[in-house]
């Protein structure tokens, strides 16, 4: 397994050095399951995530919030009972329901809790991620159940409009389709065993391991699609629906620690995906977080030409710097 970087030195007459000749670092790494290749810009490059109000945009979106307990049963849609029994699926205070916007042919919404309109990243505990993660594995096995061909399952987030949410009230998205999204596709033709490489590299190297939770080892990704990426393998599951309850209850655990650590670097919205390869004996389970910068309308968006258009992930954060993070929390639990 080998971590590919190439190291370049950019240089410039510097006129906020009176012209002197200046030589940035830029490095390009690429990604050792699938090549994509990311560019490391030096740290500072970027503008940091803006703070920002979190109980007032709270406010300003809680009257008419259709995920509010006062709206929640009225306002969001049922699953046919073919499908799910009682319409919706609940676990501990989390409730899943289908996503009005269909996003895939199976698309669900669930909140972690009708009573939390406002969900700090350091306020999602271990027990509301893992109940709202139990609630999006009961809606997988329930689709596959009913529809087998929409097998490519997946859950996913989008916390605050930062990261593409267009519903305040803090939420996970689940998604089953028959066709699987490019990266699934992409992923699911690596090798299941290159992924285990991969896996003990991380451990060998050390420097981008931000803990452990047991049988899950969390990592910041060497090439990272965007800020902080940060990955967990599930090897005994190859798909969502196959989690078992302790590792749910574990994921949940790491998640929560994932997203203090994001809280500790100054993000508050992030974008997570969780999916594995149905069918492909010992394919793992991926789980992939992103940190997303919250921005002001005049200032940059954290997704520019590079992330869109040319598929490649430009960040001034280093994976290393990530992982120190992760670990200060990992070491807490
Ligand atoms: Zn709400």
């Amino acid at each position: 397994m080998d971590f590919r970087r190439e190291q370049l030195h950019v240089e410039i007459l510097d006129p906020r050095r009176r012209f002197e000749r200046s030589r940035a670092l830029l490095e390009i790494r690429f990604d050792p399951l699938t090549g994509q290749s990311v560019r490391i810009l030096p740290s500072g490059s970027f503008s940091p995530p803006a703070a920002f109000d979190l109980e007032r945009m709270a406010a300003e979106t809680r009257a008419g919030c259709p995920f509010c307990s006062e709206r929640v049963e009225s306002d969001t849609p049922r699953f046919p009972p073919e499908v799910v029994g009682e319409g919706r699926i609940r676990r501990g205070e989390a409730l899943l329901f289908p996503n009005l916007v269909g996003y895939a042919k199976w698309s669900a919404v669930s909140i972690y809790s009708a009573e939390r309109h406002v969900l700090p990243l350091e306020a999602i505990t271990p027990a509301l991620m893992a109940d709202n993660l139990a609630a999006q594995v009961a809606f997988g096995r329930a689709v596959v159940s009913y529809d087998a061909a929409s097998k490519w399952i997946s859950f996913n987030a989008n916390q605050l409009p930062a990261s593409g949410s267009s519903i305040f009230h803090p939420h996970l998205q689940g998604t089953a389709n028959p066709f699987p999204t490019t990266m699934q596709r992409l992923l699911a033709q690596v090798e299941p065993q290159r992924f285990r490489d991969y896996l003990a590299a991380e451990r060998d190297a050390g420097e981008r391991l931000l803990g452990s939770t047991g049988s899950i080892d969390w990592f910041a990704a060497f090439a990272p699609l965007g800020p902080a990426e940060v990955r967990a393998f599930v090897l005994d599951a190859s798909s969502t629906d196959e989690l078992a309850d302790d590792v749910v209850a574990e994921l949940g655990r790491g998640l929560s620690l994932v997203l203090r650590a994001y809280a500790d670097l100054g993000y508050q919205s992030f974008n997570l995906a969780a999916f594995g390869a149905p069918g492909i004996p010992g394919f793992p389970l991926n789980v992939r977080l992103v940190a997303r910068g919250y921005y002001g309308p005049l200032q940059r968006s954290d997704a520019m030409w590079s992330e869109r258009l040319h598929w490649e992930g430009a960040v001034d954060l280093a994976p290393e710097t990530v992982a120190e993070a992760g670990r200060k929390r990992f070491a807490d639990q």
